[in-house]
């Protein structure tokens, strides 16, 4: 930020940013007006509280492509969505087969889990951070596979993954497909049904433009995944010690974030209406920023080709300015807010061979604009020259 506070936010990979008005009026109205527990009570307010919960369910399914609505679980963010996509599906002896592109929210719990027998076989991609689909195929024909881990998109490079191929895969070779989808809701138009995974876990706060502190898990009809998290449901108390076992409140123990659960609700509505304009213009403003970055002397842009599909995603590193130097550049001279590092994602950065360096993240939204990009693009030729 400089000094008049002026913000040219190019961090929209970590979280999307500013949130539509909309997103911030419905967590308000959450809290002044449904501000009781959901799914609890029965006087007005906490049937108000309930209805904002059932109907942001269905919003977030309608945009995500998921017929029945109770399939979809809310949760603190992506990363609990992964861990419970792992740690409530897989069982020491499993073997999974997973991409070397993984953010720590999958690698993490597959180590936790390889500690206790889970067999974790990584597949390399490319040095774009493209998952090729037959190696991935060779992998899992190689000895008896329960699950394929695999991102939607990538959170460094931007890469997109071939998904239904993974699904075609797994499903031939009577494995499951787990999809790690933080960087695909929102800026890709998800239909979960017709892609056939069995578990997918979204973040609430990146392309999807609710709050942080927010995320879901789809996982498919039938699948009996554990619960990590016991507790009140608001019905079913009589059972006493059991868990409830029906969807969502199998996995939805505690009280809920009503105010984030509004939030996001509130974003998917304004997606169904906006999402493909915005997606077509984030692409457009995209490949605007990319352009320019190519031709920067002594810049390497890491990602798919300007003519291959990415989401709205790169990282870049300079011949001899480190990536720390240039996103504190950026933003003391002209407000431009990027991430230098590994993006918590160091098996991604090995792959595309920037782990020692890490590298300069630029994530384009919903909001950026085309004077944003002309902005970060001179100012980066500022900080270079
Ligand atoms: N996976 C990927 C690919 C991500 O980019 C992120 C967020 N950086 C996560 C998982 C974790 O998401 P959340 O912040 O919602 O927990």
């Amino acid at each position: 930020m400089t000094e008049s506070g002026h913000v040219v936010y190019f961090d929209n990979g970590a979280t999307s940013w500013p949130k539509p008005p909309e997103v911030i009026e419905a967590m308000a109205t959450a809290m002044r007006e449904q501000g009781a527990n959901p799914g609890r009570g029965a006087y007005p307010m906490a049937l108000a509280a309930s209805r904002v919960v059932f109907e942001s369910r269905r919003a977030c399914a309608d945009i995500l492509g998921v017929p029945d609505s109770r399939d979809l679980v809310f949760l603190a963010g992506c990363t609990e969505a992964c861990n419970l996509m792992l740690k409530g599906l897989l069982e020491p002896g499993d073997r999974v087969v997973v991409s070397s592109m993984e953010h720590n929210a999958v690698t993490r719990p597959l180590h936790v889990l390889s500690q206790q027998g889970v067999v974790v076989d990584v597949v390399a991609a490319d040095s774009t951070g493209l998952v090729d689909a037959l190696d991935m195929e060779r992998a899992v024909k190689a000895a008896p596979t329960k699950a394929v881990v695999c991102q939607h998109a990538s959170n460094v490079t931007g890469a997109i993954q071939p998904i239904a191929d993974l699904a075609d895969i797994a499903h031939e070779n009577g494995a499951l497909l787990l999809v790690d989808g933080a960087q695909g809701g929102g800026h890709l138009d998800v239909d979960l049904a017709g892609l056939e995974v069995d578990a997918y876990a979204v973040s609430g706060h990146k392309g999807l433009l609710g709050p942080q502190g927010i995320g879901l898990l789809y996982l498919r009809p039938g699948l009996d995944a554990r619960e990590l998290t016991q507790g009140g449901t608001g019905g079913s108390s009589s059972e006493q010690d059991a868990q409830p076992q029906g969807r969502p409140e199998r996995y939805e123990a505690g009280t809920p974030n009503t105010p984030g659960i509004a939030g996001v609700g509130a974003a998917a509505r304004l997606l169904a209406a906006h999402g493909a304009e915005w997606r077509a213009e984030e692409q457009r403003l995209f490949r605007m920023l990319k352009e320019g970055l190519l031709a920067m002397a002594g810049v390497t842009v890491y990602g798919p080709a300007l003519n291959e599909p990415s989401v709205p995603i790169l990282c870049i590193t300079h011949d001899t300015i480190e990536p720390d130097r240039i996103s504190f550049l950026l933003d003391r001279r002209a407000g431009v807010a990027v991430r230098a590092g590994l993006h918590c994602a160091p098996w991604a950065h090995r792959t595309i061979g920037t782990l020692e360096t890490g590298a300069v993240r630029f994530g384009v939204g919903h909001a950026t604009t085309e004077a944003d990009v002309r902005t970060a693009l001179a100012a980066l030729a500022e900080v270079l020259a």
